[in-house]
């Protein structure tokens, strides 16, 4: 064997451990919580249990938050089920009650008081701006117009109160210590209104967004998952109306988060900011990732890329229970404390939700390149048993020839199968960043073909044959 030949097999072995270190964990991630939702507990998620927050019945913890577990479960199985292409009678069950909970007035569960605005009436707020974000994703996957309707009742009732929740002296009002009856339950209710918006093309829709964008600020004791989820909403708004102030707000208030110190060292975005630092939230660790995965699609600056990255692998993955559940854990000057809170009225509903944008934003392909972005292997099996996979990569090792089959998706649309009509450039850039962090070497080569080393920094295998060592 040639020293030119030595020197290449090494590499092999470096990519290999660097991909079986990571390989399937973002699926058996994603299935662990998806089986806890549909299967685990306690405590079960029946469909009463579930539907109590909109009905209401005070019957478990925080049905004042009217339709937010309900909200969250239809989301999150929504569009898992859109993504990995599985059915769940369950979800079809939920929304079919649920559409029958509706008040005359388009809200659901408590009713809303009619003199000052109170804490009580933010906690229902919350609860139906998570629901209607629910519905829509559950009308991504199945759109029916029963669905459509209610969800544009329930927006309406929003456009009907705005003026009220915008007033300058609500906003003063709940932006002090309430945390999760602040004024966050209002501003994450863009999320829902825009994609209402993409839907119906009804501008009242994103007028009311702009309207409470511009009063979206961050605040010593708030809610972080609220202002994350708020953010996002005006990252999605800036995706559909491509006017620059949404994007230059939601980058101004990431600088922020970061600038004041509310974002800890391994990528954990806490349940409060400063001064009431305690400990973390699967929610908020879920958009926080969302939202810099969002933002590195839409700038590609590597910052976006990087911070999600880091959060994802020292605190999403962290945070998870496993019973699958996502939740709380207590920060300590050292670590966590063992004290600990699956928070299943939240938390995870919301770790799953992120799973199916992480797998999208892992990888992109063009006509002539394919992207790798993040270390992580989706393999949503009902679907695509021959998903993208590392041993897949592996025999495309430096580039791929015309024909080679991917999976992939970029759009929201769910998986689909990508056919490269041309040979393709492979660009690595994360697996490149990430090895040379790790003590090995990286020089890229594929097992059985045979392509130029790759130097150290070089993030580009270009396309090429397979040629033998
Ligand atoms: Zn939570």
């Amino acid at each position: 064997m040639s020293t030119h030949c030595r020197k290449l097999i090494l590499p092999v072995f470096s990519l290999l451990f660097i991909a079986s270190t990571f390989a399937g964990e973002l699926t058996s991630r994603m299935e662990l919580t998806l089986d806890r939702v549909l299967h685990g507990g306690p405590p079960v998620y029946t469909d009463d249990f579930v539907l109590a927050d909109a009905v209401p019945e005070h019957v478990r913890r925080f049905t004042e938050f009217s339709g937010d577990v309900s909200g969250r479960y239809i989301g999150a199985l929504a569009t898992v089920a859109q993504f990995n292409g599985k059915k769940f009678s369950e979800l079809d069950q939920v929304v079919a009650k649920i559409l029958k909970l509706q008040k005359e007035d388009g809200h659901f569960g408590d009713p809303f008081s009619t003199n000052e605005v109170t804490k009580s009436d933010m906690a229902i707020m919350w609860g139906n701006g998570r629901l209607l974000i629910g519905l829509l994703e559950y009308y991504r996957l199945n759109p029916s117009p029963a669905v459509l309707a209610c969800a544009r009742r329930l927006g309406d009732y929003f456009v009907k109160v705005g003026p009220r929740y915008n007033d300058p002296a609500i906003v003063q009002k709940f932006s002090g210590d309430q945390v999760a009856v602040g004024y966050i339950c209002w501003t994450q209710i863009i999320e829902g209104l825009v994609e209402l918006n993409r839907i119906t093309h009804d501008e009242k829709y994103l007028k009311l967004s702009g309207e409470i964008a511009r009063n979206t600020h961050r605040h010593p004791k708030q809610h972080s998952h609220g202002f994350a989820c708020a953010l996002r909403g005006i990252l999605e708004l800036y995706r559909v109306t491509h006017d620059d102030q949404w994007l230059k707000k939601v980058e101004a208030e990431w600088d922020g988060i970061i600038d004041s110190g509310n974002l800890l060292p391994q990528g954990a975005l806490p349940e409060i900011f400063k001064p009431l630092i305690a400990r973390d939230e699967g929610c908020a660790e879920a958009d926080w990732v969302r939202l810099n995965l969002g933002l590195w699609s839409e700038t590609r600056n590597p910052r976006y890329l990087e911070s999600a990255e880091l959060s994802l692998f020292n605190e999403f993955f962290f945070n998870q229970f496993s019973t699958g559940d996502y939740g709380h854990h207590t920060f300590t000057d050292g670590g966590v404390a063992s004290r600990s809170a699956r928070a299943w009225w939240c938390c995870t509903f919301h770790g799953l939700r992120a799973f199916p944008d992480i797998a999208r934003a892992a990888f992109h392909a063009e006509l002539t390149r394919l992207q790798i972005f993040l270390l992580v292997v989706p393999e949503p099996s009902g679907l695509t048993p021959e998903l993208f996979n590392i041993g897949r990569l592996h025999k495309q090792l430096p580039g791929g020839q015309a024909g080679d089959v991917f999976t992939f998706d970029d759009d929201g649309k769910g998986a689909v199968h990508q056919t490269m009509p041309a040979p393709f450039d492979l660009h690595l850039s994360r697996l490149v960043k990430a090895a040379q962090q790790l003590p090995v070497a990286f020089e890229a080569n594929g097992i059985g073909s045979r392509a130029a080393p790759v130097e150290p920094g070089a993030d580009i295998l270009p396309a090429g044959g397979n040629q033998d060592v």
